[in-house]
């Protein structure tokens, strides 16, 4: 439905998208911080979208940096994300954000009760994507012009049950820029450490540039993605104390994997140089992130490998996982599973190539995990017997001192 007026033409929203902006309206303080994620999430892929248009040839070239921009404005209480990524045409506005086209929101509002508080806290599990905005608006203006060119357009929303959109009336460079006119109850999102918190807490894994207020803030290159031989040690060692935040320290080892079929994923796992679990620290709590196209998916995602190899730190990275998925709904992803087995295999098959290779190196390993082994011959049926294989017994040399020697391979 749409009707012209002097304020560009009125649309209204599918009733479900009401339901949804109502829900976010009343969202709760903690799930606020994954607008930002989403809304970051979608500059990154409309500048994915655009190199990829540029190398296939289809756009024009460019030779501007394709970046992402956050600028809070305080004294207006707007804040402002911008890309220069592929932009909107008019079409394109009503198409994506007028309807539910999008899998994550679809998915959470299949799963709504009716019982709000509980509707509530199943949003942090699933992305909403660009509605997310409501949770922190009371107003979104999006301005954006398209790669195609046909100008700039205005889609204007307060999230209740209808927006408009209208020619902007200026000229403004290809991208998309979303303005949020925060609510009063929202405003810590001017702070530029509190962004900044919050961008590095989701976003560091991007792979373009984000700034805030001019300032880069998401130095870190995704070196997972890279060939092996163009990473130094001292990057792999860098990337370790960054996930592990053992901050001076060195990994005992570490295994780069990459695979393109039958299905794509990039993996760094890290193994620490001590068992804390032995210090009397209680049981290690993280796990491995988890990234679809450098986009994280989930902190300390521990069903990634089995229980028994929860000393490892690492990431895993694959274009093939959906982004917005719940931790229960992601176990049953067929791809997840895959990659779970493809990695528990690969750590075991890296331990037997070292116990066969390097015996003061495994020595060293064995002293600090060799009782996590012995957890997963109790509980890893299908690798039983690789696991036994990797058990040693006590020997002359094994003094049960602990080395922080590095044995990088
Ligand atoms: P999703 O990103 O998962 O598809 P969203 O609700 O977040 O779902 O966004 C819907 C669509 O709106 C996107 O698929 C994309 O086509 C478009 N979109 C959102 N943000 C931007 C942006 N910054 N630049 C270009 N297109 C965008």
């Amino acid at each position: 439905m749409s009707t012209a007026t002097t304020q560009g033409e009125q649309f209204t929203f599918q009733a479900e998208i009401k339901r949804l902006l109502h829900l976010l309206s009343h969202s709760l303080y903690q799930n606020r911080e994954i607008a930002l994620r989403e809304l970051v999430s979608n500059a990154s892929d409309a500048l994915d979208k655009f190199r990829h248009l540029m190398l296939t040839a289809g756009a024009d070239k460019d030779e501007t940096e394709l970046a992402i921009s956050i600028t809070p404005d305080e004294e207006a209480k707007v804040l402002e994300i911008a890309d220069n990524g592929v932009g909107m045409t008019r079409q394109e506005l009503i198409d994506n954000l007028g309807t539910i086209a999008h899998s994550g929101s679809l998915e959470f509002l299949g799963k709504m009760s009716g019982d709000q508080k509980n509707d509530l806290s199943l949003i942090g599990q699933f992305g909403v994507g660009f509605y997310a905005a409501f949770m922190l608006a009371e107003k979104v203006v999006v301005l954006t012009h398209s790669q195609t060119d046909e100008g700039a357009w205005r889609w204007e929303s307060d999230g209740t049950g209808s927006y408009s959109i209208d020619a902007a009336g200026f000229d403004m460079p290809r991208g998309t820029k979303i303005r949020l006119h925060l609510r009063d109850d929202a405003t810590e999102f001017l702070r530029p450490e509190r962004l900044k918190h919050v961008v590095t807490k989701y976003s560091t894994f991007v792979p373009h540039p984000i700034s805030i207020k001019g300032e880069r803030i998401n130095e870190q290159r995704p070196i997972w993605v890279e060939p092996k031989s163009q990473v130094s040690d001292e990057q792999y060692e860098k990337f370790y104390q960054y996930l592990s935040h053992r901050l001076d320290e060195k990994p005992l080892w570490h295994l780069h994997l990459s695979a393109d079929s039958p299905f794509q994923f990039h993996a760094v796992l890290y193994c620490p140089p001590t068992n804390v679990e032995l210090l009397g620290f209680g049981k290690a709590e993280h796990g491995l992130h988890l990234c679809a196209k450098r986009v994280l998916v989930q902190n300390d995602c521990r069903q990634l490998l089995p229980e028994y190899l929860r000393f490892l730190y690492g990431i895993v990275d694959s274009a093939d996982l959906p982004l917005n998925v719940s931790r229960e709904a992601l176990q049953d992803n067929t791809v997840f599973r895959k990659i779970r087995k493809v990695l528990t295999k690969r750590v075991l098959d890296h331990l037997s190539k070292v116990a066969e290779d390097d015996k003061a190196k495994y020595q060293t390993f064995f002293a600090q995990f060799g009782s996590s082994l012995r957890e997963g011959i109790a509980t890893d049926f299908e690798h039983r017997e690789k696991v036994a294989s990797l058990l040693r017994f006590r020997s002359t040399h094994d003094d049960g001192k602990t080395s922080s020697r590095s044995m990088n391979t």
